[in-house]
């Protein structure tokens, strides 16, 4: 990237920020006239007033996603051309890097950096990725009788709601629309309030590459307005979501109030990283563990943030996790050299000190950070936190926090180590560092998660299907798999 700190600041200053639902095929005025603010979290200042849209808006998105899906200009389509359109879908999103890396920042106060070379280019992997599968796959002749032939074949459900979560707006947004858009659905988008902007930009993107009105309509909005209209809408037939297990509770509520809805959820985690004391690489561990816990602030649903270590190699390992802790200062989201943004509101950092305090009332130690820091920039910044000596029963060891904070558990051998793993209501996604393959195995096998990577840490392909047991919700994003949640199958039996 070749664009400097002042010219990012300039570009944010002249961007053009949508505020408006995009139904129908192009931004329209809300029909209310409610808004929520847009705030830069690097510096607190306002950047916009957005549209919060109600129940007559989100009623207007979803009439328009069905009128397109029933009049087939998208859903009849044959894959090849869905394939041909999402492609280009993708190249726009790229070729419009910059921007919507700017958008994504100046949201949610991730660095640049990241919002450049890794959001948004994975965002345009990922909607690629839907499209070039999407002719490739195949329906099924199942074994029935002689005088029979029996096809199963996947149809669209039709109205898809994607509701998503602000950490990663538009890639959260993108593994929602790659797999609904591909099997031939219209899609109504619900960004979350704290990151509208890449959602709405990205639609008039959509419509640039040849998708058709109505097939993806954005209502940016409150949550329990805009989100709680989609999973009551009686004409919505699923509803794709990623967010807190809190509010994945509320969407299957609504769904058994409503139409019977599917639902996927994409839920939050508490993963722990398992260091054993037959590691054969610390340093790499220790590298790695950081990255995991610390990467986007913390604000990760699989955050490595339970560190559970044997006794043997703690106080060597934990050093080597403090130094690369010490090492890394929260700085400007608009500076390209920064690797530590900012959290993404003033609430999120209240919310993340709290925590902070109550682990030190709970007795657990900080070792590394536990502060506020840059204050005088306006941003909500908190320094990377290391906690020892935490109890797997504090709420530091059972909540989600959501920030850059570990917490460090120590035990004494294999087994315990598995049985604390497991002790959470989340199983999103976890750790393990052994060099022996028996324990690798072992461990692998014991941990309840949808994920579990072994001597590395978050890691991810589009080929890899991503997801939680337990209460970290069910059902895929990514692969072929996360097809099924946007598909039904039909079994037709032809007697001859
Ligand atoms: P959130 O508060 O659960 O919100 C997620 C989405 O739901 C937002 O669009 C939100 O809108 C909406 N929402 C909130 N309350 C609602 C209600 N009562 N009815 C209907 N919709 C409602 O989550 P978040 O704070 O944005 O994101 C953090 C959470 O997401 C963490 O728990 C994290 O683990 C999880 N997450 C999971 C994954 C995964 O793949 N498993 C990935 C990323 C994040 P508002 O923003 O307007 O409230
Ligand atoms: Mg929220």
């Amino acid at each position: 990237m070749t664009i400097t700190t002042t010219e990012w600041h300039q570009k944010a200053k002249a961007a053009k920020l949508p505020s408006r639902p995009f139904i129908d095929g192009g931004f329209v005025d809300a029909r209310t006239s409610e808004t929520f603010d847009c705030i830069f979290p690097g510096d607190g200042r306002l950047v916009a007033r957005v549209a919060s849209c109600g129940d007559a808006d989100v009623d207007a998105a979803v009439r328009s996603a069905r009128a397109a899906f029933e009049a087939g200009v998208w859903s009849r389509v044959p894959p090849v051309e869905r394939k041909k359109v999402l492609m280009r879908f993708s190249e726009l999103i790229l070729a419009n890097r910059e921007e919507l890396a700017l958008l994504e920042t100046l949201n949610v106060g991730k660095p640049i950096a990241n919002s450049f070379n890794g959001d948004v280019p994975s965002a345009a992997n990922c909607i690629a990725w839907y499209a070039e599968a999407i002719d490739k796959v195949y329906g099924e002749v199942a074994a029935t009788a002689h005088d029979m032939t029996t096809l199963v074949v996947r149809e669209p459900l039709g109205v898809v709601a994607a509701v998503v979560p602000w950490n990663y707006p538009l890639s959260m947004a993108a593994w929602k629309l790659g797999p609904a858009l591909a099997t031939g659905n219209s899609v109504v988008l619900k960004p979350a309030e704290q990151s509208p902007f890449t959602a709405l930009r990205i639609a008039e993107i959509a419509i640039e590459a040849g998708i058709p009105k109505g097939v993806l309509n954005v209502v940016p909005g409150l949550g329990h307005i805009a989100g709680k209209a989609l999973g009551l809408h009686m004409d919505v037939d699923c509803v794709g979501f990623t967010g807190s297990t809190e509010v994945g509770a509320y969407f299957m509520q609504y769904s058994g109030q409503s139409n019977i809805k599917r639902i996927g959820l994409e839920l939050g985690g508490k993963s722990p990283q398992v260091v054993l004391a037959d590691c054969d690489d610390l340093d790499l561990a220790a590298q790695t563990i950081a990255a995991g816990i610390f990467a986007n602030a913390g604000q990760v649903c699989n955050a490595g943030s339970r560190l559970i270590v044997e006794d043997r190699i703690k106080d060597k390992l934990l050093e080597k996790v403090m130094a690369h802790a010490a090492a890394l200062t929260p700085g400007d989201p608009l500076d390209p050299a920064t690797r530590l943004g900012s959290l993404v509101t003033e609430e999120q950092m209240t919310r993340v000190l709290g925590y902070i305090d109550a682990g030190r009332a709970d007795g657990a130690s900080v070792v590394a950070g536990g502060r506020r820091v840059k204050q005088e920039s306006g941003g909500f910044y908190v320094e990377p936190t290391v906690f020892d000596s935490v109890a797997n029963t504090m709420k530091i060891a059972r909540e989600e926090i959501f920030g850059p904070v570990l917490s460090t558990i120590t035990v004494r051998d294999f087994d315990e180590a598995m049985t604390v793993a497991n002790d959470t209501i989340y199983g999103l996604a976890a750790g393990v560092w052994t060099g022996s393959v028996k324990n690798a195995h072992r461990a692998a096998k014991a941990i309840k998660a949808g994920v579990v990577w072994v001597n590395c840490f978050d890691r991810g392909l589009f080929s890899v299907p991503f997801g939680g047991f337990k209460q970290s919700g069910f059902g895929r994003d990514k692969s072929l798999h996360a097809m099924d949640k946007y598909s039904d199958l039909k079994a037709i039996w032809f007697a001859h």
